[in-house]
């Protein structure tokens, strides 16, 4: 597969003839919300669980006025540069992909811009989390379309963004759903990502329903 300037390494991806996890990062691998409100408190803003977006809950803490859009990039863009400083895994996150990785590949896909891999790459390595990194700014399900083909393997999502794991599905209909939000306040605030995506709150969780399935043979794939 070719890279361009919105994707970094696609190229790098082999499979095996393995079900196959892939797994968005930011608030699925790593804290997210958690460390990214901490940064903002350091730089004098703050994110507030008014609903489910980033977008117009991102205040100063001066004032309480809302935070323009093009503040919030400036602090987005700061916040992955120096991620090495602020992001740790979710709580299990290293263990039960460890465990999941005995019969399945993992693939990291990361909504990051590109620009960031390296630093990226450096985070989950520094945390025992060594599985192939795909950064891509870009809809998520042409991209797995494209990574999983027709293997006759299973496939898993794991994303937080309820659109995420509809592209998902649009693209490859037998794909096996499970969203999960490590920040549990606004998990709960989260819209019901559909009937048929798994729901999970925790790593547990997710490592139990995707060995289960592959050892029952419930996989659509
Ligand atoms: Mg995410």
């Amino acid at each position: 597969m070719t890279e361009t300037a919105e994707t970094k390494g696609l190229s790098d991806v082999r499979l095996g003839a393995r079900p196959l996890i892939v797994c968005d990062v930011d608030e699925v691998v790593l804290e997210f919300l958690t460390p990214f409100n901490a940064f903002l408190k350091s730089r004098g803003h703050e994110l507030l669980p008014r609903s489910f977006h980033l977008t117009g809950n991102i205040v100063s803490l001066e004032t309480g006025a809302e935070t323009p859009p093009g503040n919030v990039g400036s602090l987005l863009e700061a916040f992955y540069a120096s991620q090495l400083e602020w992001q740790e895994p979710a709580d299990r996150a290293s263990a039960c992909l460890a465990a999941l990785s005995e019969f399945a590949d993992i693939l990291f896909l990361t909504a990051m811009p590109a620009r960031h891999y390296d630093v990226r790459r450096a985070l989950l390595d520094r945390h025992d989390l060594p599985f192939p990194l795909v950064a891509a700014d870009r809809d998520k399900g042409p991209l797995i379309e494209r990574l999983h083909d027709d293997r006759p393997q299973p496939l898993f999502f794991i994303d937080d963004m309820p659109h995420n794991l509809r592209s998902a599905k649009r693209h490859v209909p037998a794909a096996n759903l499970l969203h999960y939000m490590a920040n549990g306040t606004f998990r709960a605030l989260a819209p019901h990502p559909g009937e048929d995506v798994t729901v999970a709150s925790n790593w547990s969780e997710i490592e139990a329903v995707i060995t289960g399935r592959v050892e029952d043979g419930q996989t659509d794939a």
